[in-house]
């Protein structure tokens, strides 16, 4: 889907460092994220994890450090900044559907007011991605119809209906109930499959196993360790990952 053949990494992340006052939450971290591949963010809550998904859309500033998207540093503000918010795609643990619009109209509108595309073109591909993530026959629904699974892959669908270069998710099935999750789940390795560079953060160690590419251990603000899934959760390198490990899995 993304994957051009162009070798260079998508995110690009050399020296990044970002302080909330005294609070150091992003401690000299290097991190490439290729194009088509999976990442899998894991570690203790209060690590960093969110705080690092958001500085690739830049959702947060950094004060230390370089982040390249595609080729070119990350634009501080105007129409460079949007152009990139619109390329990266985010998915939160809370939904964050418009409740006042329709299924149909949550997946139209970042097309329509910022891509301007017409109306009935934005109307038939909403409904090309809402068939993909299985919701096609709520899309006259309002959000809080809908379970909390089926209004993550809304969300998914609205992502996509951006054409994003990647898409960032942040705990995406944290909030749901647990038969909620696979749903949500298998739609991701449906995008994983299909080639979309992905940044997960997650603590479903199976998506992580069956989708990942790599997976990045975060605890303090910093990258304790980065490898396989394979080798991360058979063979963790650090103290710190074997007991994060043991407390989850
Ligand atoms: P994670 O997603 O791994 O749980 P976060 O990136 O959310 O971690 O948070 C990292 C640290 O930064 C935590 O100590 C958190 O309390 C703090 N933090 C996050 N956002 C803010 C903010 N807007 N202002 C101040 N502190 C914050
Ligand atoms: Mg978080």
């Amino acid at each position: 889907m993304t994957d051009n053949g162009d070798a260079t990494p998508l995110v690009q992340m050399e020296g990044v460092n970002k302080h909330y006052g005294a609070l150091h939450v992003l401690k000299d971290i290097n991190l490439t994220v290729s194009r088509g591949e999976v990442l899998v963010v894991i570690g203790p809550s209060g690590g960093g994890k969110s705080t690092l998904c958001r500085t690739i859309n830049r959702l947060e500033t950094i004060d230390g450090g370089t982040i390249v998207f595609d080729g070119r540093e990350l634009p501080a503000e105007g129409k460079a900044l949007a152009a990139l918010r619109s390329e990266v795609g985010m998915v939160f643990q809370s939904f964050n559907l418009f409740a006042h619009k329709t299924i149909r109209e949550n997946v139209t509108l970042g097309p329509t007011r910022v891509r301007k595309i017409a109306k009935d073109q934005a109307d038939k591909r909403a409904m090309e991605l809402l068939e993909r993530v299985g919701i096609a026959s709520q899309a006259d629904k309002y959000p809080a119809q809908l379970s909390g699974g089926q209004q993550q892959r809304v969300a998914i669908a609205r992502a996509l209906a951006m054409d994003p270069k990647m898409i960032l998710f942040d705990e995406p099935t944290s909030a749901l109930d647990p038969e909620m999750v696979q749903e949500v789940l298998d739609v991701m390795i449906g995008l994983a499959r299909d080639g979309m560079t992905m940044v997960v953060v997650t603590h479903e160690m199976g998506f992580a196993r069956r989708a990942a590419n790599r997976v990045v251990f975060m605890a303090d603000g910093q990258i304790v360790e980065e490898s396989t899934p394979d080798e991360f959760f058979t063979n963790p390198s650090t103290d710190r990952a074997k007991d994060f490990l043991s407390k989850i899995l």
